[in-house]
């Protein structure tokens, strides 16, 4: 996978957590891998616990989707309806 096509696996992989709820992605190339910031949404009143569970969850369920997104951070933010959304940067 090259390029832009690896954007929409990896939004797709990372909305299909449950406890997710909106999200901004970035994307870029390192030599024949990817690296993969996440900037993750989720209920404001999610245990810390339990939001690091989803966090773990996205990064799974990306590399599963895309094995070549070797380089992840995920930071979990409080849900705000006012967010301007997701965003897929290719860099
Ligand atoms: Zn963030």
């Amino acid at each position: 996978m090259r390029g832009r096509d690896v954007v929409e696996p990896i939004r797709r992989a990372a909305e299909s957590v449950g406890g997710v709820r909106d999200g901004e992605l970035a994307v870029g190339r390192v030599g024949m891998s990817y690296r993969v910031t996440n900037h993750l949404q989720a209920d404001p009143k999610l245990p810390l616990d339990e939001a690091h569970v989803v966090g773990c969850r996205v990064k799974s369920a990306i590399r599963a989707a895309v094995p070549s997104a070797q380089y992840m951070l995920v930071h979990m933010e409080p849900f705000a309806a006012a967010a301007e959304g997701e965003q897929a940067v290719l860099v």
